[in-house]
């Protein structure tokens, strides 16, 4: 099956068994682009082109690129191409991504003729962009002037993209580690940008960039899928053969080894408790050598995965338990770099103990490499490498992006592309090795005797957010002095003009160049999944009888309406604790490896949902595992003993998991911010989304922060809630067990999964009354940050909005044109969009990232008359097919059986999901008009809740009095 072309040699033409694929290297002979073709069976076909991309400063230079070859190009000279391919195609995945070394662009598809269209408009993009000036100020940074009166200020999408990322003080430790201990290589740069940087920044520099690494000569392309492999090489050739060889030195430099350690510290802009600092933040890092081979990468990920790659592995347990800090930092090796970096800390620490935390991680090292790992640590880590390995589960993301940046691993560097794909020899190596000190010396190799280590730490620095805004006002105002009369004038005009540029629409013959799919492509029926119904010892059991390839996958589900409220905040941590607090006849450790050793993962969650008929919401606990069918016997057991006898009574553990849980949830604030804005403004609106908010929004922080008080001084009420939640909880006439296997498989797991089900206890159950009553609340959450994440919903329903399905085609316009055009690109935020919930009839706008607050609200309430101008027939067809793709996205096996249960039990039947697809395909203006009236509501009706910058908070509530209540989240 050798594909060929004459204008592309063949260098390399292997099967790779591990990945089931046929592996074709091929050098382009007129550039010497080198392609990875990867033929298998996968209908998610995914193609991605890589370019290296060594920064020489911190302007972000790489970043800005990224983003701009992205507005428009040769062939498709419209404003965003790419929204119009995120609004319009089935894509399965679409984006592009800048790392410290490189820009990868993948796309993927399991509809053959979108996944053309994608890689078209892609090869185009990144070939042949447009790259105007207004495009590098938009999307990288400009002056903008309102008038001769008014502040000069910066404005910019990746200026204002990294100001909230350096606004997270774990990404300021990370910068900071990263370039302390690359400090003489491309590696010493901040890839994404600096916003003190960026500046520097300008549009010749930006220009030339492309020209030198975006060229065929520095490209690597990867194609993977059940496409046809010489289509492939006839397009790339079409596109490379305009081009003449042209090498560029694109080489990452060695950094040179240190022969002595060396030390960083740093502040971020964060609040400071006097009482008791918990501010802090250490790790001690290492450099690595280039990893020789596959044996070496996967030894790397074992070694991680032994020293910390659960609770109970012992240097995270040390660090832990040690009680410096709250939960661990960093976690081990980390191989996307040419010198791979590793690092183990501790955050949530008092700045005067990072001493303390270093002689810890380096003790507990020594102390390893001297006693060893046992047995059963080696094997539980070995297993569940290898169990994985083979599952091959992605999960959400397409296999073959898995595949290309693995392989890019090494093929960028120079190595062998093919060798990161396999395992085989490599596991087979390991296993010998690991009884024989391997993992023990490696300690010694890697960190104990290499002396090019830098421990890193930072602290949290109260002025240091006010200090940095007046330096950067300090720096307008010195521009700003400089500039004379026409200087002024002319930046007046520039912010005009790039702001009517902004406003203009393309024409529609430019956008209709943009390749589609049409009505006609698409499936009219929906996918169904087999599912099989019964009773099992008066539980309820669900089988999906699906190619699972050998694997058992199970969840065992419990109602968790049976519970009073005031249990649920503490679901979270009882969840955690069921796993990791051990039980009567083992400690955790010892269960962690069991765990290890035996399946491929026990795990634990919550899902939440208004049911379909109004009949109240859905809301279950689940415990979920898998295994081979040798081990599903073995697998029963650890479930019932983690489910009967997990030891509730473990007061230390529970206090670490409580400062980890508190820790997490702290770090995700500005990361996750619109999410949590999302939670907080559903919370009034109905009994599912209160739930999620008090075990997972802001008022599940404010738990967690008593909890870890009351641990201390009132132990045995916790642990008597705990105890009530299992005794109530763990109930087999509430219980769902849903398997989903291979028919095949069947017979057996049932036999051993009916006496499982009759170990548990039955009771009589009632349905608890939450209390929930609806009560919308608009609010100002004051955290320590440069940006605002802001937010404005309603219930619909409640409203009189009659919901439908099509409700999706709108909103996907919504979000891609209105909401895109004004929060983010002329509102400087890095991302708007709205939210609809068709069973609840909640709704929400959202902006991520926003240096605008009233304006942003401005433009939620504009949302209804941009919808009243109707819609054309192409960006209706668009609009429809991205729904479409989006409700046919491929799913990895375990997930379609389990998205089949949880639809039953929130009442999501076929014939509703065919009735919802029905709506969506025939989606029309007429639903654009219903959804305008309903949004239209929210204008006054609606209620605000942001999440941001206690300065811009005020300033709001000072203009507009009475929008927000304000209260301090950090
Ligand atoms: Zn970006």
């Amino acid at each position: 099956m050798a594909s060929s072309h004459p204008a592309f040699e063949l260098v390399r033409d292997e099967k790779v068994a591990e990945i089931n694929s046929q592996a074709q290297l091929f050098r382009h002979k007129k550039t010497g682009a080198e392609v990875l073709s990867l033929v298998n069976e996968d209908e998610n076909k995914v193609f991605g082109i890589t370019f290296k991309t060594p920064p020489e400063d911190s302007t972000g230079i790489a970043h800005i690129l990224e983003h701009s070859v992205l507005c428009g190009s040769r062939k498709y000279p419209v404003k965003k191409p790419f929204v119009e391919l995120l609004k319009g195609s089935m894509h399965t995945f679409l984006n592009a991504m800048t790392f410290p070394d490189k820009t990868a662009y993948p796309v993927a598809s399991a509809n053959l003729k979108d996944f053309y269209n994608l890689v078209d408009v892609y090869l185009d993009a990144v070939f042949f962009p447009l790259l105007t000036e207004d495009t590098f100020e938009q999307e990288g940074w400009h002056y903008e002037l309102e008038n001769a009166e008014a502040p000069l200020v910066y404005k910019g999408v990746v200026f204002n993209e990294m100001k909230g990322v350096f606004s997270s003080p774990d990404s300021v430790m990370h910068d900071q580690t990263q370039r302390a201990l690359y400090p003489d290589t491309t590696y010493g740069k901040s890839s994404g940008g600096d916003p003190k940087d960026i500046p520097a920044l300008t549009y010749e520099q930006f220009k030339r960039f492309h020209q030198k690494f975006y060229h065929p000569s520095n490209a690597r392309v990867v194609f993977a899928g059940d496409d046809a492999p010489e289509k492939r090489l006839a397009i790339l050739d079409e596109v490379f053969s305009q081009f003449e060889a042209a090498p560029v030195d694109a080489e990452v430099k060695l950094q040179p080894r240190w022969n002595a350690p060396r030390q960083v510290s740093g502040t971020y802009a964060g609040t400071v408790d006097p009482e008791k600092r918990r501010d802090g933040m250490v790790s001690v890092n290492w450099m690595l050598d280039p990893p020789e081979g596959r044996a070496e990468t996967l030894s790397h990920g074992i070694l991680s995965y032994l020293l910390a790659g659960n609770s109970a592995a012992p240097l995270r347990k040390k660090l832990t338990e040690s009680g410096i800090g709250e939960s661990m930092l960093g976690g081990g090796i980390s191989t996307w770099l040419r010198q791979p970096m590793a690092g183990f800390g501790l955050k949530g620490i008092d700045p005067a103990d990072a001493e303390k935390v270093e002689k810890l991680v380096l003790d507990t090292l020594a102390e390893l490499a001297e006693t060893g790992f046992s047995e059963e640590q080696r094997e539980a880590a070995l297993n569940t490498f290898e169990f994985h390995l083979r599952e091959q589960n992605t999960g959400g993301q397409p296999r073959g992006m898995n595949y290309m940046f693995t392989a890019l691993g090494a093929w960028l560097h120079g190595g062998d592309p093919l060798a990161p794909l396999t395992f085989e020899a490599a596991l087979e190596d390991l296993k010998q090795k690991a009884g024989q000190g391997h993992f023990e010396r490696e300690i010694r190799r890697l960190f104990l005797d290499n002396p090019h280590r830098v421990t890193s730490k930072i602290e949290a620095d109260p002025e240091q957010g006010a200090r940095e805004a007046k330096a950067e006002e300090d720096k307008l105002a010195a521009v700003r002095a400089r500039m004379d009369d026409a200087a002024i004038k002319a930046t007046e005009e520039r912010t005009a003009r790039l702001r009517a540029l902004q406003e203009e629409v393309d024409r529609p013959e430019d956008l209709a160049k943009i390749p589609t799919l049409t009505l006609g492509d698409l499936d009219r029926d929906i996918r169904t999944v087999p599912t099989d119904e019964s009773d099992l010892a008066g539980a309820r059991l669900l089988h999906h009888d699906l190619p699972t390839l050998g694997i058992l996958y199970l969840d065992l589900g419990f109602d968790l309406k049976v519970l009073s409220a005031d249990l649920l905040p503490y679901l979270p941590l009882f969840g955690r604790a069921l796993l990791q607090t051990g039980t009567s006849k083992e400690d955790f450790v010892s269960l962690t490896q069991r765990i290890g050793r035996t399946t491929g993962g026990i795990s634990q969650h919550r899902s939440l949902a208004t049911k379909l008929d109004d009949s109240g919401t859905a809301a279950w606990f689940f415990l979920s595992g898998k295994s081979v069918p040798a081990k599903f016997g073995e697998m029963l057991e650890i479930m019932s003993d983690v489910l009967l006898d997990a030891r509730l009574d473990n007061r230390e553990r529970i206090r670490q998991m409580a400062l980890e849980e508190k820790a997490g949830f702290e770090a995700r604030m500005i990361p996750a911010g619109n999410s949590i804005v999302d939670t907080r403004l559903k919370a009034g609106l109905t009994e599912a989304s209160w739930v999620a908010e008090q075990s997972g929004g802001v008022s599940y922080l404010q738990f967690l922060r008593d909890l870890v008080k009351r641990i201390d001084t009132d132990w045995s009420s916790v642990e008597a809630r705990f105890r009530q939640i299992r005794n109530t909880l763990f109930n087999r006439s509430r219980m769902v067990v849903n398997l989903t296997a291979d028919g095949s498989l069947l017979a057996d797991a049932k036999s051993s999964l009916g006496s499982f089900v009759s170990g548990l206890p039955q009771r009589d159950a009632t349905e608890q009354d939450w209390g929930f009553a609806v009560a919308p609340k608009s609010e100002g959450l004051v955290i320590p940050a440069q940006v605002n994440y802001v937010g404005k919903g309603a219930n619909l329903k409640a409203l009189g909005y009659n919901a439908s399905a099509a409700s999706a085609v709108v909103l996907r316009f919504l979000n891609t044109t209105y909401l895109w055009d004004k929060v983010r690109v002329q509102g400087g935020a890095y991302g708007g969009s709205s939210r609809f919930d068709l069973s609840s009839g909640n709704f929400a706008f959202l902006s991520y990232r926003d240096p605008n607050l009233l304006k942003t609200l401005d433009v939620y309430d504009g949302a209804a008359k941009a919808l009243r101008a109707g819609i054309g027939e192409s960006d209706l067809t668009r609009s429809i097919i991205g729904v479409i793709g989006d409700a046919d996205r491929p799913e990895f096996v375990d997930a379609k059986g389990y998205s089949a249960m949880w639809r039953i039990l929130t009442g999501t039947t076929d014939d509703i999901r065919q009735q919802r697809r029905n709506e969506i395909l025939g989606a029309s203006n007429a639903d654009f008009l219903a959804l305008a009236e309903a949004i239209e509501a929210i204008r006054d009706k609606g209620h605000v809740v942001v999440l941001g910058g206690e300065a811009a908070i005020k300033a709001a509530n000072d203009q507009r009095p009475g929008l927000m209540e304000i209260s301090k989240v950090m």
